[in-house]
């Protein structure tokens, strides 16, 4: 139920009941959490954004003169929020996540699968490690790999993208094995989620499985329908979930083809029902290929979003 209220009553007594003010706890909120925190068997909380959950985990587990060991490859805003904290003492290095993390860090930062490389991570090699472990697992979703049965400390999402799943909603949330101390420093910074994304994305808990199976079905079919492409040069996709990357000759044929297509959106993000696609190059440039294209498989017909890509790269 939507409860968009900030304050509930006091009971007969005058003491605070479950709810008393919005920044500690709202209903909407909690029932969005305990849904989530099912799938993925923890326990969940929701901020307004995905780099809003990264940014109060790492700020609420790390002391100036830290340093994060993060995936390379990885969702580049990852490493821009690390280096906006930087003025706060907070460092990172990067590290290949699919062998073990360096030594010497407080913090590992993995992604599963890496956005847009698709790279896994080695969750073993992380477990081993003494620093806690984070898995941004917003492109796995708990549809196919749960980070706290793999000895992963938290599992981080923008619940932007599939959980929540239509493209409107901006949402994050950190699971733990226990989130006490993060909850009390979310009450206390104030960076909580509102009850109407939350609400949304109950919504949109409703039908996860079957969109994140269906778009992994599509986005298996477009990556081995694509390396058999004469016009594409590599095809990155982790075997699960629906994002995928390839790579056309340069940046000049990868902006023909994003602005070529019809079906396919020319846009930004993934996970929602309408596939997407971009050239990552506008947003990471030299850390990526000119020629990279981001495909976010939505719920069209796998064939009409085949016909769709093959008259696009004509114009590679
Ligand atoms: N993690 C991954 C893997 C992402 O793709 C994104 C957004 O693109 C984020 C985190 C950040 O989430 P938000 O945009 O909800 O802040």
């Amino acid at each position: 139920m939507l409860d968009r209220s900030t304050i509930w009553p006091y009971d007969e007594q005058g003491e605070p009941r479950e709810f008393y003010y919005s920044r500690y706890g709202s209903p909407t909120v909690a029932e969005a959490e305990a849904r989530l925190g099912e799938l993925e068997r923890g326990e969940a909380l929701l901020f307004p954004s995905g780099s809003g959950a990264t940014t109060a985990l790492v700020l609420s587990l790390l002391e100036p003169g830290d340093t994060i060991a993060l995936a390379e490859g990885c969702y580049f805003g990852t490493g821009v929020t690390f280096q906006a904290l930087s003025k706060w003492g907070l460092h990172y290095v990067e590290f290949d996540q699919t062998g073990p993390p360096p030594d010497g860090v407080q913090l590992i930062w993995l992604e599963a699968p890496s956005n847009p490389y698709g790279t896994m991570p080695d969750l073993a090699a992380a477990a081993a490690h003494p620093a806690p472990v984070v898995v941004d697992s917003t492109v796995a979703t708990p549809v196919h790999l749960r980070p706290l049965e793999h000895g992963a400390d938290y599992a981080l999402h923008s619940v932007t993208k599939y959980l929540a799943g239509h493209d409107d909603v901006l949402m994050g949330a950190v699971v733990g094995a226990n989130v006490d101390e993060l909850r009390t420093f979310r009450t206390r910074t104030g960076i909580v989620a509102a009850p109407d994304p939350a609400w949304l994305l109950l919504r949109g808990l409703k039908t996860l499985e079957l969109r994140v199976r269906r778009q992994t079905e599509t986005a298996t079919e477009l990556a081995a329908r694509l390396r058999a492409h004469p016009k594409v040069e590599a095809v990155r996709y982790a075997g699960l979930g629906g994002l995928l990357s390839f790579d056309v000759a340069d940046g000049a044929a990868a902006r023909r083809v994003e602005v070529s297509t019809r079906l396919i959106v020319n846009a930004t993000s993934l996970g929602g029902v309408t596939s997407v696609m971009e050239s990552r190059h506008r947003w990471e440039g030299d850390r990526v290929p000119t020629g990279l294209l981001r495909l976010s498989a939505g719920l069209e017909d796998v064939d009409a979003l085949w016909a769709d890509l093959v008259q696009a790269l004509d114009f590679s």
